[in-house]
């Protein structure tokens, strides 16, 4: 269901879709309503304080005793200012049956009990508007807007000023690549699929190099694709030696022969296109461990951060 759709569907029609959530005053209450980067639910987040309510706590009651009669609810943040919900519904009918009545509910208790609503943050009735900070959504005040970004700010330069150990992440890596290196080997001795273990592969390595190395940054991420290329190529070529030497051996060909006579040996079996797909499996499977954590590697390595008002 598109979020447009959805927007007018529910709570009067009062909130709208700005291409990132769905937000704006649902009789005075500030709400938002954004999707969860990767597991398909959302997140509802309500602005309220009441000074004769300090904390929430009877806001925090209302919900408990509500929250029975709603399912999809995985979890309740209530904090001074505001409450939020992660809510395992996607962008469906479901959804939108659920969050009408739901934040009717809610909003109803808030107009009864005189709580005010303002920014997310401190409760400043103030200029607020809708931020997208690091892809969330909040209601603020200017005040808590700057605060905000002085903190991802000074994050930024202890992040930047945070460098691994080459010397000593390196020698993690090179652990976590070999120990995968000889399970690669041995599984593909026991006649599995050996590709599967590049995952294995890819997360010692880099495991390693952070607990020697101090932190995963960039230079740590190349360090280890280095070391990851060269080891999925090896461990294969290994288990590859060891396969065609098991049949060579009693025509009196040694281990090390096979080794630097593999490339011809396939080439005259026809092998060499079976040898390449088995390697670039290995490869696949190796980047699909570790593709994750370089990104992650790479995006808080340089401590950037975005700060957006929602139109
Ligand atoms: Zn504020």
């Amino acid at each position: 269901m598109l979020y447009g759709k959805i927007a007018k569907s529910i709570l009067d029609g009062s909130l709208t879709f700005n291409q990132i959530c769905i937000s704006g005053r649902f009789r005075g209450y500030y709400t938002v309503i954004q999707p969860v980067m990767g597991n398909g639910g959302h997140r509802l987040e309500i602005s309220a304080s009441n000074p004769e309510d300090p904390g929430n706590t009877a806001l925090g009651e209302h919900i408990q005793q509500i929250r029975a009669n709603y399912g999809g609810i995985n979890h309740v943040y209530v904090r001074s200012n505001s409450v939020a919900f992660d809510l395992g519904y996607g962008a469906n009918k479901k959804f939108v049956e659920f969050i009408d009545p739901f934040v009717r509910d809610i909003v109803s208790f808030l107009e009864a009990g005189g709580y005010t609503s303002g920014c997310a943050n401190c409760g400043s009735q103030e200029q607020v508007d809708c931020y997208n900070i690091n892809g969330e959504n909040v209601y603020l005040c200017p005040n808590c807007l700057e605060k905000v970004r002085a903190g991802l700010e000074a994050k930024k330069e202890v992040v930047r000023a945070n460098k691994s150990n080459l010397l000593h992440g390196f020698a993690g890596a090179m652990i976590g690549a070999l120990a995968g290196g000889i399970v690669y080997v041995l599984i593909n001795k026991l006649g599995y699929v050996s590709a599967l273990s590049g995952l294995l592969m890819a997360f010692l390595a880099l495991l390693l190099y952070e607990k020697f190395g101090g932190c995963l940054d960039i230079k740590g991420v190349i360090c280890c694709a280095v070391i990851l290329i060269a080891t999925v190529y090896f461990s294969n070529k290994l288990a590859w030696t060891w396969e065609v030497f098991d049949q060579l051996k009693s025509y009196g060909w040694r281990f090390g022969e096979v080794y630097s006579e593999l490339g011809s040996i396939l080439k005259d079996s026809d092998l060499t296109g079976t040898y390449t797909a088995s390697l670039l499996q290995g490869y696949l499977f190796t980047a699909l461990g570790a593709v994750g954590k370089f990104i992650m590697a790479v995006r808080t390595s340089t401590g950037k951060y975005t700060i957006k008002k929602n139109k």
